[in-house]
């Protein structure tokens, strides 16, 4: 029966570990079933954008593999396996020709990244990492590239801009807005972090698209919408991520950006749950671990037994470019900003019409600021 079910978790990453740890503090006795694409080794994703900087590999990354993670959490893990189907009547999900009953289901799948729709004859010469596995081919790969062009001038292009500066190699980025971090930060700091990388030697694009890629020799030839052409070894994609929904989507569940879920994480189907990159949590759709954090507490008091709201603060972003260090929380609506040079830095802090503050962007040594700032902002969901 559905009583000696196990909870099923979907998902190894930072949404699916974190909430079986959490969980595992109320719970000692339900069996817990937890299955993953990858490898379901335990690991922290954003160091994978300063990974070469600081040395790390894939395996210096790893912080327990499956079966160390397994015993840790009492629980049964199977990798390298894709759940295709659930059946939210019979409450089954079904995997690799095997059928398994479950008492609550989690689905904690993530994001998956966004392929340029482009002419792309050097697939083998493209890369874009979104998880370990990813790290790992493309770590294997820029070793030995002399020049690489990245793709994408958000958090993870402007990160990987700075880690790889480390390297020695030549870095080219290219950025379809005139300035970088356009979604995250007020221009100005955007406009410093371009200063910045171009004292670094970056060879910057802004205001240009990449609108084929084609091989060449070893690399490849990219070419851009003003006609001219890049080469390099090898690309880096990093245009932008989407909530993984297909298979929610498939099972009839609601979805819009993500996998449509309230307050307590419930989605539209009696017993499934979603947290994490897949998951539109009350109309807000974050690919970051802060908020997947609050999700994972909440959410562990709900499955055993004390239905518990999550509440988001207001949660900073820090970009990891540690050349020009910045922190930024972007306005929810229009605002009034009011930026300020320092020593070392810029300050540019956005206000409401009743003068509160509503949001700022940090760079240099004004991210000193954070946490004051931080405390002045509204929450994100009271
Ligand atoms: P994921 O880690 O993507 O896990 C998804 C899991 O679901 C995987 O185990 C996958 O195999 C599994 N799965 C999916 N579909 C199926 C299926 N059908 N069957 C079985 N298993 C399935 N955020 C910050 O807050 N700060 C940062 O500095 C930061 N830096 C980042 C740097 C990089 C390079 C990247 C890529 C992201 C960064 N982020 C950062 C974002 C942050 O890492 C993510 O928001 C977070 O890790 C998402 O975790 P998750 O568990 O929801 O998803």
């Amino acid at each position: 029966s559905s009583h000696d079910a196990p909870l099923i978790i979907i998902g190894t990453g930072l949404a699916g570990y974190n909430l079986a740890r959490e969980w595992r503090k109320y719970d000692q006795s339900t069996p817990l079933l937890m299955l993953t694409q990858d490898s379901g080794r335990s690991y922290s994703k954003p160091m994978l954008s300063t990974a070469f900087s600081k040395n790390k590999t894939a395996e210096s990354l790893t912080m327990a593999d499956a079966g160390k993670m397994a015993e840790q959490l009492k629980a049964t893990i199977h990798t390298f396996v894709s759940v295709d189907a659930i059946d939210t009547e019979q409450r089954v999900i079904q995997f690799d020709g095997q059928q398994l009953n479950y008492r609550d289901l989690v689905i904690a799948a993530g994001s998956e990244t966004i392929n340029l729709p482009i002419e792309n004859s050097a697939a083998e010469k493209t890369f874009a990492v979104n998880d370990l596995e990813q790290f790992s081919a493309f770590q294997l790969a820029a070793e030995s590239a002399q020049r690489i062009l990245i793709i994408g001038g958000g958090l993870i292009g402007c990160e990987y801009t700075n880690d790889l500066l480390s390297t020695g190699a030549k870095i080219s980025l290219v950025e379809l807005q005139p300035t970088l971090l356009s979604n995250l930060c007020h221009q100005s700091v955007g406009d410093a972090l371009v200063s910045r990388f171009t004292e670094e030697g970056v060879d910057l694009h802004l205001g240009s698209a990449v609108t084929a890629i084609r091989a060449n020799n070893n690399g490849v030839i990219a070419t851009l919408n003003d006609g001219s052409e890049l080469t390099a070894d090898l690309v880096l994609s990093a245009v932008g991520v989407r909530a993984r929904t297909e298979l929610a989507r498939g099972a009839g569940l609601k979805c819009q950006r993500g996998i449509i879920v309230d307050r307590e994480l419930r989605s539209s189907a009696a017993n499934i749950y979603a947290l994490g990159d897949c998951a539109e949590v009350d109309g807000q759709l974050l690919y970051y671990v802060m908020p997947l954090m609050q999700c994972v507490r909440a959410l562990a008091k709900t499955l055993s037994g004390t239905p518990t709201a999550v509440s988001y603060p207001a949660m900073p972003v820090t970009i990891k470019t540690s050349c020009f260090p910045i922190v930024s929380n972007p306005p929810s609506s229009s605002a009034h900003w009011e930026v300020e040079q320092t020593d070392g830095g810029i300050k540019a802090l956005a206000y409401d019409k009743t003068k509160s503050l509503v949001g700022f962007s940090l760079g240099g040594s004004a991210i000193a600021d954070k946490a004051a700032l931080a405390k002045q902002l509204p929450k994100v969901m009271a």
